[in-house]
């Protein structure tokens, strides 16, 4: 049992910048041996991208849309084209319009919802089905969760019920892909201050209340989510899948917030 990556090849998508999730785990899994490649979402995010995927080494990087057949067909025909096989892959994507990230859920519209649940849920069946099929020896696939999914968090609203399917989603790609040796989990890290997190109405609120209140009485850190992430993707990991794995400083086990935050 080993925590290394080495030897194994990777595909990351969803790095905007340096405080996105994707990349904390893309440095962390760097730094076990992976090899990495990487999609990004235009060409601004893809500007942002190039200083970063270098500085791990990574000379692949594909302008990829998750809502465009088209982009996806291309961005998998790049990576078979240049490494055929892959070992894991990172689906660090979520969307919903932000006026529809505050009051209440009943507000939501068809179409944001449908949005919603494509970008932050179909994509990562979508991902899993083409990934799977450059995985003949096995593989690993990863998504992030929130547990907003579960547990009414305020202004989370569409979100909520997207991470739901998602982890339900996460859980069905199970059972189909173990037979082929590939695991599917996800990680449910705390709230975190990203681009994505930025855009829920109360972030800064969210953000200290779970600081006060966490078992561990802190936030999670891009390096906590990486090294699970690494954990997970690693020979370690290779008996968990259908997992939602939490980075969250034991949270989500509260009923209550500490004594001394109650009103
Ligand atoms: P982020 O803004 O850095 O990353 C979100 C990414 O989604 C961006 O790179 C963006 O380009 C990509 N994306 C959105 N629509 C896309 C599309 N149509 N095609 C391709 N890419 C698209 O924010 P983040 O917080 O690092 O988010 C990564 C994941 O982590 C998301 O699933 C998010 O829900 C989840 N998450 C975040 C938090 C948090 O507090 N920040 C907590 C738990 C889970």
């Amino acid at each position: 049992m080993t925590l290394s990556l080495q030897g194994k090849r990777g595909l990351i998508m969803g790095v905007a910048n340096e405080r996105s999730i994707a990349w904390g785990i893309a440095k962390a899994m760097a730094e076990a041996g992976a090899e990495l490649a990487f999609t990004y979402q235009g060409e601004a995010f893809g500007k942002r991208l190039q200083p970063l995927a270098e500085s791990l080494g990574s000379d692949i990087m594909v302008d990829t849309d998750v809502t465009d057949d088209a982009s996806m067909d291309a961005a998998f025909a790049t990576l078979k084209d240049r490494w055929g096989t892959l070992d894991f892959l990172v689906h660090a994507i979520a969307f919903s319009d932000k006026n529809e990230l505050s009051g209440g859920i009943a507000s939501t519209t068809r179409g944001n919802f449908k949005t919603s649940l494509e970008i932050s849920c179909y994509s990562f069946i979508d991902v899993a089905r083409r990934a799977s099929e450059m995985m003949p020896e096995g593989g690993t696939l990863l998504t992030l969760t929130y547990q907003g999914s579960n547990r009414v968090t305020p202004y989370y609203n569409v979100m909520g019920v997207a991470k739901a399917a998602l982890e339900s989603a996460t859980r069905y790609l199970a059972n189909d892909l173990g037979p082929k040796g590939i695991r599917v989990n996800a990680i449910s890290p705390g709230p975190m201050k990203t681009l994505a997190g930025a855009a829920i109405a109360g972030a800064r609120r969210t953000y200290r209340h779970t600081e006060n209140n966490a078992p561990l009485r802190s936030n999670a850190t891009l390096e906590a989510v990486g090294g699970t992430a690494v954990y997970l993707a690693s020979d370690a990991g290779a008996f968990t899948s259908g997992e939602i794995i939490h980075v969250d400083g034991g949270y989500h086990v509260l009923g209550m917030p500490q004594p001394d935050n109650l009103a």
